[in-house]
């Protein structure tokens, strides 16, 4: 092959011109500076003060603090389920902008080990943080991390990575530490750190390489206060909702720690936001849904907002129905009594303002009374779990047993509804086990959930997600009750069947909810049958 002399193709005359005119007549910032509108509170008034700042996007790391795949809270679950895409379509705009991404799941980043976006950071080299900045401020306000009101959520440690959502992408890093964000500022020459993601008050500032942190390093730290949620609380008697925590953090933040920007704004104004696709959910307070319902006793308040979609109206059903622009229209907290299902959407002119959202509510019967038999002293007729079963007899795979009378099925004692019951059954699902009905058996009682001694290693690290599943009682084969689906360290659902004259065989079944029968240890507790009397 010839080579061809060397020509100059018109694109690069013309750079060589640009680049002629910029040393002829240098401007104040350069092409790829973009200017954005910072906004800080007078700290003794609260008086919103707005200023620009021009930025290389290149000398900026965008933060994105625990994107997690859950939280012991279910309502604080899901409002993380509910930012995320406008997370991740901001984290790629960022990508596109020539930002740096920084993907920090505290706590569950050692389950990337082998990804390069984490390797890549351990390969760093050691440098000395600067201590180059005091940061001080008073207690920021923290409304306790539940926002289900008084139905109140456990503490566990259940999440085991990021929301499977958030795309990865091949130049985001992970770094963890300090040390190893100020270690990649100092390598790509970063100067500002943008931060995303939850919980403000709490993870977002306070993490390693939270804000507060990298702000003592002498970088500029800035919050994005549309990507962020308060760790958060929920109290409707006093009108105190998640997002109004969230507003009187993010003031916290810019009266006494970082200015903030609105970040779709800012992209939006970039052309780098897509204005045709709405990314936000109408939210939910408390937020239950299908998978992990929201179990009450007395009437609840629910709240519904859509504090990004402005001037939008929000619709709901309660009858099963897709929410359209005619559907109930939402002006006031829902008082809720019996199990629902809620579904809602906000419109705008009549055209949908965002994303679909669903709330699960389901109603404690009271509670049953102790039964005169427990199913622990009868002999099934049946029994069946998890397993190979040759010839009739039952092989269970793994960790999986046959029924324990009067414990878990991992043999520890029996661990439900917050509680340690005497008497009971532990099963793994998927289970069955079948007893026969005596004549003088009227009811048959029990209180099912999901075996809560998980909680115990590590507060239920990594592992308290899994536990899940649907408890059903079949008589003579037709199915007379379900739970909803059940979760670790809810309150467990309550059982009061009436028998009908003539029955023969009650069965107790666990089902996996559909997510797979990892970690599923469900306990029948006080369970069995009432006599007549
Ligand atoms: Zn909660």
């Amino acid at each position: 092959m010839i080579p061809q002399p060397s020509r100059c193709q018109p694109h690069q005359l013309i750079a060589s011109l640009l680049l002629l005119l910029g040393l002829l007549f240098p401007s104040r910032t350069t092409a790829a500076e973009i200017e954005w509108t910072l906004q800080t509170r007078d700290p003794a008034t609260g008086q919103i003060i707005v200023s620009k700042e021009r930025v290389d996007p290149r000398r900026v790391g965008v933060v994105a603090v625990d994107v997690w795949n859950f939280h012991w809270c279910k309502t604080a679950t899901m409002r993380v389920d509910a930012f995320v895409p406008r997370i991740d379509r901001a984290l790629q705009a960022a990508r596109d902008l020539g930002m740096t991404v920084m993907l920090c799941p505290s706590d569950v980043v050692d389950n990337y080990a082998g990804f390069p976006q984490r390797e890549s950071v351990l390969a760093l080299p050691d440098i000395q943080v600067p201590n180059a900045v005091d940061v001080t401020c008073p207690p920021v306000p923290d409304a306790g991390g539940c926002a289900c009101g008084r139905e109140r959520c456990a503490g566990n440690y259940g999440w085991d990575g990021m929301h499977p959502a958030l795309r990865i992408g091949d130049s985001d890093l992970m770094p963890d530490t300090q040390a190893e964000v100020y270690a990649l500022c100092q390598q790509r020459g970063l100067t500002h750190l943008l931060y995303v993601g939850f919980h403000t008050q709490v993870c977002l500032l306070g993490k390693p390489m939270g804000l507060r942190a990298m702000k003592a390093a002498g970088l500029r730290c800035v919050l994005a206060r549309d990507m962020t949620d308060a760790h958060p609380g929920y109290d409707p008697a006093r009108g105190f909702t998640p997002d109004l925590n969230t507003e009187q953090v993010i003031a916290h933040f810019e009266k006494h720690l970082a200015p903030t920007v609105q970040l779709q704004d800012e992209l939006t104004r970039l052309g780098r936001w897509d204005t045709q696709h709405p990314v936000d959910p109408v939210r939910i307070a408390p937020w239950g849904t299908r998978m992990r319902p929201h179990l009450f006793e007395q009437p609840i308040t629910v709240t519904l907002t859509a504090p990004l979609q402005p001037g939008a109206e929000i619709r709901y059903t309660l009858d099963g129905s897709a929410p359209g622009p005619r559907s109930s229209l939402y002006t006031t907290p829902l008082v809720i009594t019996n199990t629902t299902h809620l579904r809602t959407m906000a419109f705008r002119d009549g055209r949908p303002a965002g994303l679909e959202s669903e709330g699960s509510f389901a109603r404690l019967i009271p509670a049953p009374p102790k039964p005169d038999v427990f199913i622990g002293d009868l002999t099934p007729v049946r029994s069946v779990g998890f397993g190979h079963t040759y010839g009739g007899t039952v092989r269970y795979s793994g960790t999986t047993q046959a029924p324990q009378k009067d414990k878990a099925n991992t043999g520890k004692p029996l661990r439900v509804d917050r509680r340690k019951p005497d008497h009971g059954l532990g099963v793994h699902a998927p289970c069955a086990v079948a007893y026969p009905i005596q004549p003088d058996y009227a009811r048959f009682v029990a209180y099912a959930g999901m075996d809560e001694n998980l909680v115990d290693l590590n507060n239920g690290s990594n592992l308290a997600k899994y536990p899940s599943g649907v408890f059903k009682v079949f008589i003579d084969g037709k199915e007379v009750a379900v739970s909803p689906v059940m979760r670790i360290l809810s309150p467990a659902w309550r059982f009061d069947i009436p028998i009908p004259k003539g029955a023969k065989v009650l069965t107790l079944v666990a089902m996996d909810a559909g997510d797979g029968s990892r970690e599923d240890l469900a306990d029948w507790a006080d369970a069995g049958f009432v006599r007549s009397r």
